[in-house]
C-alpha cells in the first residue's frame, strides 16, 4: 500500500505524524510519507491518520 500526501492541500496541522510517526513527518512543514511503500503492520496507523486528516489531503493506493 502506498500513501500520498498533497502538498498543495496539506495545512501542516501535525495530526498524521501524531497519529502515525513511523510513516508521515513534517520536515518542512507539511507532511511527508517516510515509507514506500508502507509495510502491512503499519497500514491501519496509516488508515487512521488518512481519515484523520481535516483536509483530506491523505489517499492511498493498494
Ligand atoms: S493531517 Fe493532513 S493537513 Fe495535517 S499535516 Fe497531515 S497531511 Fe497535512
Amino acid at each position: 500500500m502506498k500513501f500520498n500526501v498533497d502538498q498543495d492541500l496539506c495545512i501542516g496541522c501535525g495530526a498524521c505524524e501524531e497519529t502515525c510517526p513511523e510513516v508521515f513527518e513534517l520536515p518542512a512543514g507539511t507532511s511527508e510519507v517516510k515509507l514506500d511503500p508502507v509495510p502491512e503492520a503499519l497500514q491501519a496507523s496509516a488508515r487512521r491518520a488518512e481519515e484523520g486528516c481535516p483536509v483530506d489531503a491523505i489517499s492511498h493506493t493498494e
